[in-house]
């Protein structure tokens, strides 16, 4: 049997194992690095949908394949859901996530346990060549802790407290943090809507 071809439209090899991994054998799913497609993308949306969206519709444009791209980051209520969409670009791309984590536990230092709300966010978009788009999203909600703890995962997770386990995602080894994750979540979604799908 043939295999149906997807691309993922991310320069982050783990994200195309990921989904490897949980697609099976019936696909093959080839990166932008496999292809050699080098395309500026502006993302330039407003939720995490859209900028989602902008990336799997531009590289689907441009190739006339079928497109997955995933949009993700951290909301914290008591900041007016900041950093956002603009999560990996807060206080600067290059700043390190020490720095950004402990801004955002500065920033919010006074604010009480009842306020602490917080979450990761993940959309990913499937782009048809038809002109289709289809979108799945995984949350998963929590608090902002008081003080950074663990060493596993990355970006916010030392910050990011799950209450049901009583720890920081930044605390939970890889297969836990999979398990519950936002972006667990989105994929295992999108490996659904892909199976009833003819690619
Ligand atoms: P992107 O979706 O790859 O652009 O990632 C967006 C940004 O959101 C990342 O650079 C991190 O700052 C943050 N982020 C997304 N998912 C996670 C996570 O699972 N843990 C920690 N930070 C995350």
């Amino acid at each position: 049997m043939d295999k149906k071809t997807l691309i993922f439209a991310t320069g982050n090899q783990g994200k195309v194992n990921e989904f490897k991994q949980m697609l099976g054998d019936e696909y093959e799913i080839l990166s932008m690095k496999d292809l050699d497609i080098d395309i500026d993308i502006v993302e330039d949306g407003k939720t995490f949908e859209e900028n989602a969206i902008i990336k799997a519709r531009t590289v689907s444009d441009a190739t006339g394949k079928m497109v997955l791209a995933d949009d993700s980051g951290f909301e914290v209520d008591a900041l007016n859901k900041e950093p956002g969409i603009y999560s990996a670009r807060y206080l600067g791309e290059d700043t390190p996530y020490s720095i950004k984590n402990a801004t955002i536990l500065d920033r919010c230092k006074d604010v009480p346990d009842d306020k602490r709300a917080a979450r990761f966010v993940c959309v990913i978009a499937c782009a048809f060549p038809d002109g289709r788009t289809e979108t799945v999203e995984g949350v998963i909600e929590g608090k902002l802790a008081y003080e950074p703890a663990g060493e596993n995962g990355f970006g916010y997770d030392p910050i990011f407290y799950y209450p049901e386990r009583g720890m920081t995602t930044g605390e939970m080894e890889p297969e836990e943090k999979n398990a519950i994750s936002h972006r667990g979540q989105a994929v295992r979604k999108m490996v659904e809507l892909l199976k009833g799908i003819e690619a």
